[in-house]
C-alpha cells in the first residue's frame, strides 16, 4: 500500500526579480513502511520537499497524499525532527515530551501520558535528564529528545532532515542505532523520509536513495537497497554490493557537485 504520494511536485521561489526552480515535477511514491532517504548536493531541493511533505510550504504545483489525507497543512499525523532539534526552551525534557503526547494523543489518561513520557525518556536514555532544559543537554542528547518525541507521538509517517547532521561522527553512529533500534522494534515500521549528505548512512537505513540534482531540483536517480535487516554495519561494509553502491552514489553526487560549480562560476562571471 501507497503511503506518501508526492504527485507532480514543483515549487518556484520568486524573490524580488528573480525565480528559483527548487523543485521541478518531482513523482514519488512510497510504501507502507518503507525507509526512503533524499540525498544531493546543497540547494537541491531536499529540505523544501519535506517542508512540502509536512505541509509548512505549499507548493507551486502537485499534491502530496499522506495515508488518505491530501496535505494541506501540518498535522499529528507527520512525525518531523529536523537538524535544529526544535524543541521548546522553556520547558524540560520530560515537560517536552509531556507535551507532545498530550496534544497527539487526545485519547489518553493523565496517568497514561505521565507513563508513556517516562517511557520514552528511558528508552532513549534520558531518564536521569528528565528535569533538565534543552540548553544545559549536550546536541546528541537534545536529538535523542527530538527523536524519542517523534516516536512517541505515533505519527503515520516520519519525516527527518538531516537530523544527526550537526553531531560529531561517534554521536552520529549512536544516533543511527537507536533510530534504527526504534524503527524496527514493534510489530509495524512507519514509512520515512530522510534527507542526508552522508552516503554511508543513506546505505545503512535505506531501502531505497533517490539521488537529486540542483537547479532545477530533480530526481536524477532511485537506488534500491537490499541488504536484508537487521543490518550490521561492520559487515555490511565489507560486502563487494556495498562498496559498489558506495561508489555508484559517490560518483552520482560528485558530477552533480562539478556540475552546480561549473553553474556557479557561469553565474559569477554573467554577473562581472
Ligand atoms: P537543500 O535542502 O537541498 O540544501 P533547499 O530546499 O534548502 O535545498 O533549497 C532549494 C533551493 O531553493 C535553493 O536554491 C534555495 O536557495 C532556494 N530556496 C529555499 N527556500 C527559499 C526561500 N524561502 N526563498 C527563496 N529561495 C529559497
Amino acid at each position: 500500500m501507497t503511503k506518501i504520494e508526492i504527485n507532480n511536485v514543483s515549487m518556484n521561489f520568486e524573490v524580488e526579480e528573480s525565480s528559483t526552480s527548487a523543485l521541478h515535477k518531482i513523482y514519488l511514491h512510497l510504501e507502507d513502511g518503507e525507509f526512503v532517504s533524499i540525498i544531493g548536493p546543497s540547494g537541491c531541493g531536499k529540505s523544501t520537499l519535506i517542508d512540502i511533505i509536512a505541509g509548512l510550504k505549499k507548493p507551486t504545483q502537485g499534491t502530496v497524499i499522506v495515508g488518505n489525507r491530501e496535505v494541506t497543512g501540518p498535522g499529528p499525523d507527520l512525525g518531523i525532527v529536523f537538524q535544529d532539534y526544535s524543541l521548546f526552551p522553556w520547558m524540560t525534557a520530560y515537560e517536552n515530551l509531556r507535551f507532545a503526547i498530550e496534544h497527539t494523543n487526545e485519547n489518553l489518561e493523565p496517568k497514561e501520558i505521565v507513563e508513556k513520557s517516562k517511557k520514552y525518556l528511558d528508552i532513549v536514555g534520558l531518564s536521569k535528564f528528565a528535569n533538565k532544559f534543552p540548553n544545559t543537554l549536550s546536541g546528541g542528547m537534545r536529538q535523542r529528545l527530538a527523536i524519542a518525541r517523534m516516536f512517541a507521538t505515533d505519527p503515520k509517517v516520519f519525516l527527518m532532515d538531516e537530523p544527526f547532521g550537526a553531531l560529531d561522527a561517534l554521536n552520529r553512529v549512536h544516533m543511527q542505532d537507536l533510530l534504527i533500534y526504534l524503527w524496527s522494534r514493534g510489530d509495524k515500521r512507519e514509512t520515512t523520509l530522510y534527507v542526508t549528505h552522508d552516503v554511508d548512512e543513506a546505505i545503512l537505513l535505506s531501502d531505497r536513495i533517490v539521488v537529486m540534482t540542483p537547479s532545477p531540483g530533480q530526481i536524477k536517480e532511485i537506488i534500491d537497497i537490499k541488504f536484508e535487516r537487521p543490518r550490521c554495519r561492520n559487515d555490511i561494509v565489507k560486502c563487494a554490493e556495498y562498496i559498489r553502491l558506495r561508489s555508484n552514489l559517490l560518483s552520482l553526487l560528485n558530477e552533480e557537485m562539478l556540475d552546480a560549480l561549473a553553474e556557479q562560476e557561469k553565474h559569477m562571471r554573467d554577473l562581472v
